[in-house]
């Protein structure tokens, strides 16, 4: 199927490892140009080798100082900008939420809802020139269940969906279409730290929690960052062009989260 990216302008935050980066190589399998950024330099710097084509920035999407400079190069390498994908997003702190230190709630949702809207408030006068313009923001299935232990973490992802509904109503207008994807858990370095502190929190091995909540998908089985790139993909591409205002469970059929 041709996707019709080719020499799309693309923008994905959090690309130098996990869902960023396979999305950023699933673009560039598409013909698309791609720009990324992340908060670690040195991972970022090893993509030098890995993956050439992909132009970088160094940047914490929390800041805005560094999210106007990210855009600055990004603009300046690609040209303008057709695809906005707002992947960067921490895990947060693993506790009941009386025991959470409130510098950490409030880093949660600088990264994983404010850095959304610099980057989209920075995105949106120059999607406004493209003819295919799209922002995919990452929520979670945390954005759609309650996750005890993990009360920033949720509210992160429950209020990227409320910005991704409200602002693909106010962008309508301008033919940009706005949605969210919900990951379901990942297989990855991240998903087994994730078990890993909730086991910790609750005293039981990480096999407990990982059973747990396998068994709480239809599908009982852990889902591929490429799932998740192959849907935001499809989502910024032309054949995409009537969905806006959505978010698109990818998740394996997840009921709940433990
Ligand atoms: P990850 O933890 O593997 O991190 C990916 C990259 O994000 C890293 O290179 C890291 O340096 C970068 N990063 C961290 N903070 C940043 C910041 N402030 N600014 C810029 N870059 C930053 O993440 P992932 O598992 O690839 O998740 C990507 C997105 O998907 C996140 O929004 C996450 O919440 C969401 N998600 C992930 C899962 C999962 O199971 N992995 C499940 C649901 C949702």
């Amino acid at each position: 199927m041709d996707l019709q990216l080719n020499d799309a302008r693309v923008l994905v935050t959090a690309g130098a490892s996990g869902i960023g980066l396979a999305t950023a190589r699933a673009f560039v399998r598409e013909g698309a140009r791609v720009h990324v950024c992340d908060v670690d330099k040195s991972a970022l710097d090893a993509l030098a080798t890995s993956d050439a084509t992909l132009t970088r920035s160094v940047c914490d999407v929390a800041d805005r100082a560094a999210v106007a400079r990210l855009f600055e190069e990004a603009l300046r390498t690609l040209g303008g900008l057709d695809v906005l994908v707002n992947n960067a997003g921490i895990a947060g702190p693993t506790a009941r939420c009386e025991e959470i230190d409130p510098a950490d709630w409030a880093r949660t949702l600088d990264v994983n809802i404010t850095g959304q809207f610099h980057c989209a408030q920075l995105a949106i006068p120059h999607l406004r020139r493209s003819k295919n313009a799209s922002i995919t923001n990452l929520s979670s299935a945390a954005g759609r269940f309650g996750f005890p232990l993990r009360t920033p973490y949720a509210a992160s992802k429950w209020a990227v969906i409320g910005f991704t509904k409200s602002l693909s109503i106010e962008l309508g207008d301008d033919g940009i279409r706005v949605n969210a994807i919900c990951p379901g858990s990942v297989a990855g370095r991240r998903i087994e730290s994730v078990f890993a502190n909730k086991a910790k929190a609750r005293g039981v091995t990480p096999d407990v929690i990982r059973d747990e909540a396998l068994a709480k998908s239809s599908l009982k089985r852990l889902i591929s960052p490429d799932d998740i790139a192959n849907a935001i993909v499809f989502l910024a591409s032309p054949l995409g062009a009537n969905i806006s205002g959505h978010a698109l469970p990818v998740d394996a059929d997840t009921q709940a989260l433990v």
